[in-house]
């Protein structure tokens, strides 16, 4: 096991300034958080955290990544908090314990690949410090040392995550001893036969191979000695289990026919020494055909630099080659760790395309850092800074443009959900649906069959996909309800003259159409129904002016129009027209007996405002799209729902008075609610059932006499 104080000495001799005063508070405070607990290992819990914080120290992370090691499973598994780190260890360790804290909480389930990529990508989108993505892999590889104390079933679970998203993490920021260690564990406790096996053969050929892998590399040692190239290491070496294992499977060959089982590496001092390498190796043995990869001119996406060959011994044994300087050896053990370690001898070293893009920019802005510690702290990954990842309720993991809202993620899932959505619930909890939706969160979508798209959704959503969905929607709704208006009012119009009918026909519009840049008879009807065309002008188009008489208006009223619009049943005439799409205006939500204006919109038919609605003054700038409206004389009117505002005096008993004398005209009350300011101000709001205006008069007077009253107005809806 290891002790604290060699921890200390492995800190100091990486930084000798290090502030090891920190990691002693931290290792107190973990000792006495973590007292009583016990590893199914049977050692004390305090062992784990040390030996996370052993790893980061050998990857010389900064004493703030190794106090958090040291504190990386107290808030998950005490009930101390993140608070209390906060207040004893700083905003740099708790932000990275915090990191930690919501990697651990996150568990994958499904092996599906295309699943594995989202959720690594949610993992790397959450980690803002590299030392988190750091102190987690080190608490895997950890865990992954000493799983075998676990019962089988977690055994399980832990190495497929490990396989499926942390390795290919590590993979991911280069750090192949991390990786090679993390993907061996999960191998030998995935397929504990099929490992136990292949180690019994790899042992055994060991024992035949390895005289022939000193014979090969005396041999090279030799020639590479009398080509005067300097090596500084040559070291030949089996292949590891997993990867000759997947070797077999993909080749469904047995292990004699396997190429590299081993491989020699040359370490050289500079790039052209590599290349002399290579050409003394294919002198001396034969080249496999289509074997050579050359790293070194084309790295892996991850910075992974080298050349590799295979050949074919004297012997006729196969066996592969890497050759690489020292700056890329590091590289490919430690990947994003040697950067911090090996700083000086790497920054502005050759640069390929294929370089990590955010590694190679954030390379380029800690170039004049000269200190390592402070080049780690400045250290941000941002891997995928325009996306965000959630779950859906079934654990998929869904990815979306930064910024997206849960219409956006309704739209991803199926057209229809969007349409009809018409809530969305996160993390368990309602939220607005314009809410932005963060890493992690899990969103579940609620609809209700027959809801449509709002047109307020447009402001918010962040998808093109959403976006076009319901633009299309809210279009082709408009279409419809403006052919359909433009008719009416073209009828309408019609009928004041008296018209031949066989002149106004669908044909005959069809013709004049073009003049307004219509296709065919519904376009006209439409560009009228939208407002940008009068029927007055169309008409004479049609028949010339001459044939127009008028005729004296007949002051019948077709018919009533009913709407209904949130409960209340508005019943407004508009003289000569029958028309499903007379509506009143949300804003002034005029009642019977009120003076009235009706106003062409858009696309939404003839809304309905009162009068003295200050919106009038500017929604009625255009004339031609005013008309006339009035109230139906009908008695058959339901109610209308009418919201009033009543600012009273802080008066005990006074709601009770309210509802008494609201009760008493004859009035229902469909809801009431409060509120107190802290001048003793009351506001109570109250929503009536009002059949039309003098009933309202009478209401607001029976108000404004109770005792308390101070002013009655009317709330929009
Ligand atoms: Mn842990």
């Amino acid at each position: 096991m290891i002790r604290f104080e060699d921890l200390i000495d492995k800190v100091r001799t990486a930084t000798p300034e290090a502030d090891t005063e920190l990691l002693r508070r931290a290792y107190v405070f973990s000792a006495y958080e973590h007292k009583g607990q016990v590893r199914r290992s049977g050692e004390p819990y305090l062992v784990h955290p040390l030996e996370v914080a052993d790893l980061l120290a050998d990857m010389r992370l900064d004493v703030v990544a190794v106090a958090a090691g040291l504190l990386h499973d107290i808030v998950e598994d005490t009930p101390t908090t993140i608070e209390k780190i906060r207040e004893l260890f700083g905003e740099e360790v708790a932000h990275v314990v915090e990191g930690v804290t919501k990697l651990t909480a996150l568990q994958f389930s499904s092996n599906e690949e295309r699943q594995a990529e989202s959720f690594r990508k949610m993992l790397l989108a959450m980690v803002d410090d590299i030392r988190v993505i750091m102190v987690k892999l080190a608490d895997r590889l950890h865990n992954m040392r000493t799983l075998q104390y676990l019962p089988e079933d977690r055994r399980q679970r832990i190495s497929q995550e490990t396989r499926d998203i942390y390795a290919p993490i590590a993979n991911r920021l280069g750090m192949s001893k991390v990786k090679n260690e993390l993907e061996e564990l999960a191998f030998r406790h995935l397929e504990p036969q099929a490992y136990k096996a292949l180690r019994a053969d790899v042992e055994a050929k060991r024992k035949a191979t390895e005289g022939l892998m000193e014979e090969l590399r005396q041999n090279l040692v030799q020639k590479l000695a009398d080509a005067q190239i300097p090596v500084v290491a040559l070291e030949g070496r089996i292949k590891r289990l997993w990867s000759i294992h997947q070797k077999l499977e993909r080749r469904k060959v047995d292990l004699d026919q396997v190429y590299d089982f081993i491989a020699l590496r040359v370490v050289t001092d500079d790039v052209k020494d590599c290349y002399g390498v290579l050409g003394i190796i294919h002198q001396t043995w034969s080249p496999v055909p289509g074997r050579f990869k050359d790293f070194i001119a084309m790295p892996r996406p991850n910075g992974y630099q080298s050349l590799h060959t295979s050949v074919v011994s004297a012997r006729g044994t196969p066996f592969e080659v890497q050759i690489r300087t020292q700056d890329m050896h590091r590289i490919a053990e430690e990947g994003i760790a040697a950067h911090w370690k090996y700083k000086e001898g790497r920054v502005g070293a050759a640069r390929d395309e294929q370089y990590f893009h955010w590694l190679r920019q954030l390379l380029e802005s800690q170039k004049d850092v000269r200190d390592p510690a402070e080049f780690l702290q400045n250290l941000r990954i941002e891997l995928y800074p325009d996306e965000v990842y959630i779950f859906t309720p079934r654990g998929e993991v869904k990815s979306l443009p930064l910024g997206a809202t849960a219409v956006d993620f309704a739209y991803s899932v199926h057209t229809d959900v969007g349409h009809r959505c018409v809530g969305a619930r996160v993390n368990g909890r309602m939220i607005p649906l314009r809410t932005r939706l963060a890493n992690g969160d899990i969103v579940e979508i609620l609809t209700q069959q027959g809801h449509t798209p709002s047109r307020d959704w447009l402001t918010f959503v962040a998808t093109t996909r959403a976006r076009n969905k319901i633009k299309h929607y809210i279009q082709a709704q408009e279409k419809t309800r403006s052919v359909e208006l433009g008719r009416r009012l073209f009828e309408k119009e019609a009928r004041r003259f008296s018209l031949d009918k066989a002149l106004v026909t669908d044909e005959a519009l069809a013709r004049v159409a073009t003049d307004y840049g219509a296709q065919k008879a519904d376009d006209l009807y439409a560009a009228i129904g939208y407002g940008k065309a009068t029927a007055r002008a169309v008409l004479t188009r049609l028949v010339g002016q001459d044939g127009l008489s008028e005729r004296p208006p007949d002051g019948a009223i077709a018919s009533v129009v009913k709407r209904v619009l949130g409960g209340g049943e508005a019943k407004i005439k508009v003289r000569g027209m029958d028309d499903l799409m007379v509506f009143r205006a949300r804003c002034c939500n005029p009642i019977r007996g009120e003076k009235i204006v009706g106003y062409i919109t858009r696309g939404k038919g003839v809304s309905v405002h009162s009068a003295a609605c200050p919106n009038v003054v500017n929604l009625l700038y255009d004339p031609e799209r005013r008309m006339d409206v009035e109230w139906d004389k009908g008695t058959d009117a339901s109610p209308y729902v009418v919201r009033l505002k009543i600012g009273v005096a802080d008066r005990k008993g006074i709601l009770a008075d309210i509802s008494t004398r609201i009760a008493g005209i004859n009035t229902n009350i469909k809801e009431a609610e409060a509120t107190t300011d802290a001048d003793h101000r009351g506001s109570i709001r109250i929503t009536v059932e009002i059949t039309d205006m003098k009933h309202l008069d009478r209401v607001v007077k029976a108000l404004k006499a109770i005792d308390g009253v101070l002013a009655v107005e009317r709330a929009a809806r």
